[in-house]
């Protein structure tokens, strides 16, 4: 069931549920309703809010009748918050690699990257340098809270500039890409294919540092990243994409990705 204390994110195939409290309302003939809600059910695929859920009373935002399909997702939403799955079924991204014309088995033999695959639950890790909520695994936002502690004992402030990302988030990429009149091939270079960027497994975050743009090269030269270089092992992360690493990938100093440690 869904407690209102925790601060959780429920991924379903087609719809997630938030706490409404770290939202906005897009529509101001929403607002009140989600000033009232304890959950907000959201399509993943667009972004827009479908619903609001208050105790356990679902309450559409919009006035017409739902779909039968709406109701029966919201269902299945809701029996995914019982903990019983782990992780979405890789198959839902099947869709998104049709739409893209794209081989998934080819594409990962050719990079070298493996679908990743995305948690049912993901947990509140507070906001990112954009004010956005920030959502990780459980353990990966226990150990995150605990660097930045540790980071700032030792007068280094660092900070999430983002964590985890959806497949759907990723493809949002991809369309606004393919409409600026790029390939799917040119965009492929520099992103990750939907699946298949670690920021879907709600493990990795980029980090940054006041004052310095967010995701540049040049995070190399901050204290923040020396800092991160000699203690984020401690806490269980790893840099994924250091200079010259296996996948070809280019070099990402601000891209961090919780292993799990024995360590700390
Ligand atoms: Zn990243």
């Amino acid at each position: 069931m869904l407690i209102p204390a925790e601060y959780r994110l429920i991924n379903g195939s087609w719809l997630d549920v938030v706490p409404a409290c770290l939202y906005r309302a897009r529509a101001n003939n929403h607002a009140r309703q989600l000033a009232r809600a304890d959950w907000l059910i959201r399509n993943r695929s667009s972004g827009s809010y479908i619903a609001t859920m208050q105790a356990s009373r679902v309450r559409f935002l919009n006035r017409s009748p739902a779909p039968q399909q709406w109701l029966d997702a919201v269902g299945e939403l809701l029996a995914a918050a019982d903990g019983s799955i782990i992780y979405l079924p890789l198959s839902d991204l099947a869709p998104l690699h049709a739409e893209l014309d794209l081989d998934a088995d080819a594409y990962s033999q050719q990079s070298g990257l493996s679908a990743v695959p995305e948690p049912v639950q993901l947990e509140y890790a507070g906001r990112d340098c954009f004010r956005r909520p920030l959502w990780l695994v459980y353990d990966a936002a226990k150990a995150w809270a605990r660097m930045r502690t540790a980071a700032e004992a030792d007068g280094v402030r660092i900070q999430a500039i983002s964590g985890y990302r959806s497949p759907y988030y990723q493809m949002g990429i991809f369309r606004r890409k393919i409409i600026r009149g790029m390939t799917v091939g040119d965009i492929l270079a520099v992103n990750a294919a939907p699946g298949f960027s670690e920021h879907h497994s709600g493990r990795a975050i980029d980090i940054g540092t006041p004052g310095e743009p967010a995701a540049q090269e040049c995070f190399e030269n901050t204290p923040a990243f020396s800092w991160l270089n000699r203690n984020a092992a401690r806490f269980g992360f790893r840099m994924s994409y250091p200079r010259g690493n296996a996948h070809g990938i280019s070099y990402e100093p601000w891209h961090w990705l919780w292993i799990g440690s024995n360590q700390s």
